[in-house]
């Protein structure tokens, strides 16, 4: 059997201290774990990267600690506006949502856009549209609400300021959820889910749910999920940039994450952080924040669950 591996994250940056405790931290890893061991199961069971990181976005999704799903945070109008993307490396067959709301799984939508139409991205209200026809039930707007996102919100919503998950003056933190897997035919695949920014106003879309910027998955290269300042993500194409250095350049999967995240992205004052596969197993997780929530699990006996360097 090949090498199968999964990696997960649940957003770079991390909060500051005086408000990460060890009960809140050992909840993060708890909810990391979980949502690493149904990818890996599925993984090990002989099943698709696809549905691998599709489970695991599930489980990010469903834990309210991130910013996706459940927990995902308030736009300027107090309601949720959430993002999502799938790729899948073997067929470059991808999916994307934007401008959703009332959706549980974000994530299953746009692998439902990727399976269930002839289009990539869907947004706003076509989008609910596309999930109505394939019967979706919305959920009420309670199931989303979380009383720490809200209260970041109210310390905002009358300005023009909008926040990245937890910016950097208060608790740094950016809680978008990704996954990226090696199944045991060598297919890797990638999916990202995010609530975007704290008071995010005039239908603001950041990297996530863009191909070839915060997700993107190519046999032949890597798979790749991204987390961060999304506008910067989006300019500096991340996720195909990590892709174009391993193919034009012969680079590594490691050097090419390291080059663009903290070389390239910092360049040009992006923060943020990825993980990533590729067709051998190989993972690499680098970020330039001071911490980026992640997990990782490989069938040759490595386990990772961290949060800072
Ligand atoms: N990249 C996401 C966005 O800009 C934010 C994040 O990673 O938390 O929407």
């Amino acid at each position: 059997m090949k090498t199968i591996s999964i990696a997960i994250h649940g957003g770079a940056g991390t909060l500051v201290k005086g408000m990460m405790t060890p009960e809140l931290e050992a909840r993060y890893k708890h909810d990391l774990k979980v949502a690493l061991d149904v990818g890996y199961t599925i993984l090990e069971q002989g099943g698709t990267a696809i549905d691998a990181v599709e489970g695991s976005v599930k489980a990010l999704e469903d834990s309210p600690l991130f910013n996706a799903g459940k927990g995902s945070v308030f736009t300027a109008t107090e309601s949720h506006e959430m993002d999502a993307s799938i790729m899948d490396g073997q067929t470059l067959n991808a999916g994307a949502v934007s401008l959703i709301s009332g959706i549980k799984n974000p994530i299953s939508l746009a692998r439902d856009v990727m399976e269930k139409s002839e289009h990539v991205f869907l947004a706003g209200e076509g989008a609910m549209q596309f999930a109505k026809e394939h019967n979706y039930t919305l959920e009420d707007v309670s199931y989303f609400y979380d009383e720490f996102r809200h209260k970041q919100w109210l310390e905002i919503k009358d300005t023009d300021n909008f926040q990245l998950d937890h910016s950097v003056k208060k608790d740094s933190k950016f809680g978008t959820v990704g996954a990226v897997a090696c199944d045991q035919h060598g297919n890797i695949a990638a999916a990202t889910s995010t609530g975007g920014m704290t008071n995010k106003k005039w239908g603001r879309v950041g990297d996530s749910p863009m191909i070839g910027a915060g997700n993107y998955a190519n046999n032949k290269t890597c798979a790749v999920s991204c987390t961060g300042s999304g506008e910067f993500f989006i300019r500096g194409v991340v996720a195909y940039d990590v892709s174009c250095l391993m193919e034009h350049k012969g680079m590594s999967l490691e050097a090419a994450s390291e080059e663009v995240i903290n070389k390239r992205i910092l360049d040009i004052k992006g923060d943020g952080g990825l993980i990533a596969v590729d067709a051998k197993g190989n993972i690499a997780m680098p970020f330039n924040t001071e911490g980026m929530y992640r997990a990782s699990k490989t069938s040759e006996g490595d386990e990772q669950i961290a949060i800072y360097k």
